[in-house]
């Protein structure tokens, strides 16, 4: 055997399920591209020649927060969120910027219900939070102009946001020290051998004793399990509005921010101004409206290559300068990307049959934040060859399509 184990899928949750078999002491490969050179806009460049696949974390802001209503992704949160800052001092690369987390919504309906389970998940995982009336968020951020009877969670510790570019890079790096390989290749296949897997790439082909998928967006563009899952890739359309000068010292401070008013349709979030590639300050604001799309490997890069939605961009200018309305943004872009989504609401994490092929698959969304712990499970899981972890496993199995 080459390795002890590989991970196919240099994404969030690959590199993170690599680092944590690394931990362990074992010959890890990470198998996976690169974000392509030259990417688009203020992304890098163009992504317009790229043949191959893409990712959801080629920005550099996801949001980050235990309070979600939820409790297993805000335990997975939580326990991620407490292993960031000891990776960055291993690996010298820094991803998280703790400004802390504003959840904001109205004391009426479904926002009422939404507010009341953050509430009771920060009771039962001991977070500490302040409730925040709408004179209170106005007094303390004082640049939001948010609607009537609003009502805030403030999570100032272990909350705010992520790159998740040099979070990955992080791990990969982590990986690296750990004695681990990364090869740069995509996969073309994985599949069971005598005692153990074989993963092939244009150029090679390696063997380990077990392996874990976790290719994201592009599982079934590449072909790569035996059978179709129950996955929908849902297309996302993000604006990112530069910000300079006195409006970028105001914004120092900012949180990054989810509003739930009563009305679904004016749901939005919203990250803090974050440095990108290209040596701007931008804020990025983002909403729940992501259509399902295709995920042949034409119709995914077609997306990612593409301006996005125009209307779900507009709207998007619009709430910004509702919620910053003193705000002025010299510069605009829209970006595109994808989340993968699966009817349980929480990822695949199981064996694929009796092989000692592990999935990690279905970030519903959730997994930038959570992404160090999903790895973590997927690990575990292929070390022991069953399931040892504290929630049950019935809520990570998967589904076949049928
Ligand atoms: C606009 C947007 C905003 C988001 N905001 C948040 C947020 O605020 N908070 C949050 O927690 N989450 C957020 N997310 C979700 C988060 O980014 C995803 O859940 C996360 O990226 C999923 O991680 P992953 O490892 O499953 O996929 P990815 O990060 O996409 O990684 C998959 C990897 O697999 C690789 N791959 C694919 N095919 C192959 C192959 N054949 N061979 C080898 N490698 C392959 C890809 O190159 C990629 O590197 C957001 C997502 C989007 C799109």
């Amino acid at each position: 055997m080459d390795y002890d184990y590989i991970v196919v899928g240099r994404g969030l949750t690959g590199s993170a399920a690599a680092r944590h078999l690394a931990t362990a002491g074992l010959q890890v490969a990470l198998i996976g591209p690169e974000e392509p050179r030259g990417g688009r806009g203020l992304a890098q460049g163009h992504r317009t020649h790229h043949s191959g696949v893409f990712a959801s974390h080629y920005d550099e802001g996801r949001i980050t927060r235990i309070l979600d209503p939820n409790p297993y992704w805000a335990r997975f949160a939580q326990r991620s969120i407490a292993r960031y800052r000891p990776l960055e001092d291993i690996t010298g690369i820094s991803f998280y910027g703790e400004v802390g987390h504003l959840a904001v919504g109205q004391d009426e309906g479904a926002s009422r219900d939404y507010l009341s389970a953050l509430q009771q998940v920060a009771a039962d995982l001991a977070v500490e939070v302040e409730i925040l009336d709408q004179r209170a968020l106005q007094a303390r951020f004082p640049y939001f102009q948010f609607y009537e009877n609003a009502v805030g969670l403030w999570q100032r510790q272990q909350a705010g946001y992520l790159s998740p570019r040099q979070h990955v890079k992080a791990q990969a790096r982590a990986v690296e020290l750990l004695g681990g390989c990364l090869i740069n290749q995509e996969a073309l296949s994985v599949g069971p051998v005598a005692d153990g897997v074989q993963v092939e790439t244009a150029a090679d082909s390696y063997t380990a004793r077990g392996a874990i998928v976790a290719t994201g967006g592009f599982t079934h563009a590449s072909n790569l399990l035996p059978q179709r899952l129950q996955l929908t890739v849902r297309a996302h359309t993000v604006l990112l509005a530069e910000v300079d000068g006195a409006d970028l010292e105001r914004l120092w401070s900012m949180p990054s921010l989810i509003s739930k008013p009563y009305d679904a349709e004016a749901h939005f979030y919203l990250l803090p101004p974050i440095r990108y590639p290209d040596g701007h300050w931008y804020i990025k604001i983002g909403c729940s409206e992501m259509p399902p799309i295709a995920d042949d490997l034409e119709s995914l890069q077609k997306w990612f290559k593409g301006p996005g939605e125009s209307a779900i961009a507009d709207r998007l200018k619009a709430r910004l300068s509702q919620i910053l309305p003193d705000v002025q943004f010299p510069a605009y872009w829209v970006d595109t990307c994808v989340t993968t989504h699966t009817p349980t609401g929480y990822p695949y994490i199981d064996r694929l049959g009796e092989s000692p092929i592990v999935t990690l698959l279905g970030g519903n969304g959730y997994a930038g934040k959570s992404a160090d712990e999903l790895g973590w499970i997927a690990a575990n899981l292929l070390q022991q060859g069953q399931w040892t972890y504290d929630l049950e496993a019935a809520h990570f199995k998967l589904r076949y399509a049928t």
